[in-house]
């Protein structure tokens, strides 16, 4: 993949305690954890936080956004939305460029708006146009239940049958992850059926990330078009979609981009369909010409950009957390994160092989452009069991069917000490 870090230089860890620490008093990032209010359990002790992949903490900086919003509807209701720092009336129009930057995307390619699963159906709405025999959408078998139901449903609201028309890519036998020969062969093999690739950038499952620039250029040669859902990928690996060339892109924001429950998702047009605007999509009033809106005109006519794909004025109370958490981000710089991320990773599957039974794995991919923050652990025998004992002592991570726990040390929060811990609490579970 062209965004592929450079090995990491730091091979060597060792097992002890004291190089948990060495390793967390050097870490540059150290201090962002400050930025955090970290969640307690139900008898008050901290907790090792290992499930931002999940829902993201809260960045203390929220709760003043939040209140200015309070503050602001309260002092002046509707003229809030022209007045004050943030007008509500162009509040989406903060989020391009922060967003832009961590998608790899020019300004008025993104727009934050709605929820994950809706934005997967607007994008369905307008990039998945079958056309005589070219109908189908490649998606990968297990991807995220609610991005099955979209396609799924999709499909049938328009008369036709899932089962002629959505194909799933399979990991090999015995195989966790995909090979991404796979999806370009399968791509080749529907050749001028296919209409649509649809994946997700980053399973969630396993933390493998997909090849999206071969996947795009694979679906582009067949006279598809490609879009990818990047739940698990925003603020976790890098990205550069505009100059992979992808149609479209949707995520949420509540896992590693912190901003809270329902916190509002976004989605990412390419410029030359942005600019587009003669192209099919679902119509409010808040995809038109912002200028125009209030003359409140029959026709519509969507301006130009991602903006033209929104339905509904910005849900502000949800929004404004989302600029506490990218203004962390800015603050770090995503290749610092990133860099961060793969160390405290590697070194979590090293303290694990260290720690763990040998009957235990990283299902996740070794390869640095393969991965981000997550590891997946298939655990033999009573994986929800030792996922429960871990909770019980203070490490939160998920337990997914069949065997497998999911541990996503974050570089924003999480400290080596913490993986370090987690790893002998894992091997003491284990060995009873
Ligand atoms: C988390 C996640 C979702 C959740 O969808 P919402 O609409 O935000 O509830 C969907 N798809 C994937 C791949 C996810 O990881």
């Amino acid at each position: 993949m062209s965004t592929a870090p450079a090995e990491l230089s730091v091979r060597e860890f060792s097992t002890d305690a004291d190089y948990a620490r060495h390793l967390d008093e050097s870490d540059p990032l150290a201090s962002c954890r400050e930025a955090f209010e970290l969640p307690r359990d139900a008898s008050g002790r901290a907790v090792t936080y290992l499930v931002g992949n999940s829902l993201g903490p809260m960045p203390r900086a929220t709760r003043t956004m939040l209140q200015a919003e309070l503050d602001a509807w309260g002092g002046m209701a509707s003229e809030g939305r022209f007045r004050g720092t943030w007008p509500w009336y162009k509040h989406h129009e903060w989020f391009r460029e922060p967003l832009g930057r961590l998608v790899g995307a020019r300004p008025i390619e993104v727009v934050a708006m709605n929820g994950l699963s809706v934005n997967l159906h607007l994008m369905l709405a307008s990039f998945w146009r079958p056309q005589g025999k070219r109908v189908r959408i490649l998606m990968e078998a297990g991807a995220f239940p609610s991005d099955t139901y979209a396609i799924e449903s999709h499909v049938r609201v328009r008369g036709m049958d899932p089962a002629q028309v959505v194909v799933k890519v399979k990991p090999r036998d015995g195989q966790a992850c995909f090979d991404v020969a796979d999806f370009t062969r399968a791509i080749e093999r529907e050749g001028d059926t296919l209409a649509l690739v649809l994946v997700g950038g980053v399973n969630y499952f396993t933390g493998q990330v997909l090849d999206m620039p071969s996947i795009t250029a694979a679906a582009h040669k067949a006279g598809a078009l490609c879009g990818f859902d990047l739940a698990h990928a925003v603020g976790n690996v890098p990205l550069s979609l505009h100059d992979w060339n992808c149609d479209f892109a949707c995520w949420c924001s509540y896992k590693y981009l912190n901003a809270g429950p329902g916190s509002v998702a976004g989605c990412f047009v390419h410029e030359r369909h942005a600019n587009d605007l003669e192209r099919p999509r679902f119509a409010g009033w808040w995809g038109n010409d912002p200028v125009e809106r209030l003359r409140m005109l029959d026709a519509f006519v969507p301006v130009a950009g991602a903006d033209g794909w929104q339905l509904t004025n910005p849900p502000i109370l949800s929004a404004a957390p989302l600029r506490a958490s990218l203004e962390l981000f800015d603050s770090v710089g995503f290749a610092a994160l990133r860099r961060k991320s793969l160390v405290l990773s590697a070194y979590m599957e090293f303290m694990l092989r260290h720690t763990a039974p040998r009957t235990c794995s990283v299902i996740t991919p070794a390869a640095t452009h393969e991965r981000g923050c997550q590891l997946s652990i298939r655990i033999p025998g009573d994986a929800r069991g030792t996922a429960k004992a871990l909770h019980e002592r203070g490490f939160w991570c998920d337990f997914r069917e069949p065997d497998v726990v999911r541990a996503s040390p974050a570089p924003l929060f999480n400290r080596f000490a913490e993986a370090h811990a987690f790893a002998h609490a894992l091997g003491e579970i284990l060995k009873g």
